[in-house]
């Protein structure tokens, strides 16, 4: 598993897995490739129970606003699942950094890889690049999607383009009839 500098596909993972969580543990491994990760895990029975603990406790870094409440949990977070960097270059990856140790759970190595990459993302882009979708704001509204913003300016607001535009309409409703 490659981190890059910004800690960004691990992140985005787990955001994926929040979004769009899989129905069984190969939907899990499954998800894990496409976001790049390359490596075998054995087999647990305990795996998908385990997998939702860990996007549970990511959804409640999420969910904090206040920078100290979210460091404090990552750093638990990390506490419980990472070691000391190494170096490794398994599956021809080319060499990269590993922050826990060898031989794994599933649930285990994505608790290790997603703390870590959220607090570099967060560390290297901002503090606030997490969060839940704002058009989930207005009270009624069904979308509870997390948005890891990794745009140039910093400044996204909404899931996709639906929620947005969804958003836009709710506004100019409002400007239009503001007894309404
Ligand atoms: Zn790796
Ligand atoms: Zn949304």
């Amino acid at each position: 598993m490659h981190l890059n500098p910004y800690g960004e596909y691990a992140v985005l993972l787990a955001a994926s897995l929040a979004n769009d969580w899989p129905a069984d543990r190969s939907g899990i491994e499954k998800r894990a490739r496409e976001f790049g990760m390359t490596m075998d895990f054995p087999e647990s029975p305990d795996d998908l129970l385990g997998t939702r603990r860990v996007i549970e406790d990511w959804l409640r870094v999420v969910d904090a606003s206040d920078p100290h409440d979210r460091a404090r949990l990552l750093n638990a977070h990390m506490a419980a699942a990472t070691a000391y960097p190494r170096l490794t270059d398994h599956h021809d990856e080319g060499w990269h950094l590993h922050y826990r140790d060898e031989d794994q759970s599933l649930p285990h190595v994505l608790r290790a890889v997603i703390s870590v990459g959220t607090a570099l993302h967060l560390t290297t882009r901002g503090m606030h690049r997490l969060r839940r979708c704002a058009a989930g704001a207005t009270p009624g509204d069904p979308c509870s999607a997390v948005v890891v913003d990794v745009t140039r300016n910093g400044r996204q607001r909404y899931c996709s383009v639906r929620c947005a535009n969804r958003a836009a309409v709710r506004r100019h409703r409002a400007r239009a009839d503001p007894s309404d």
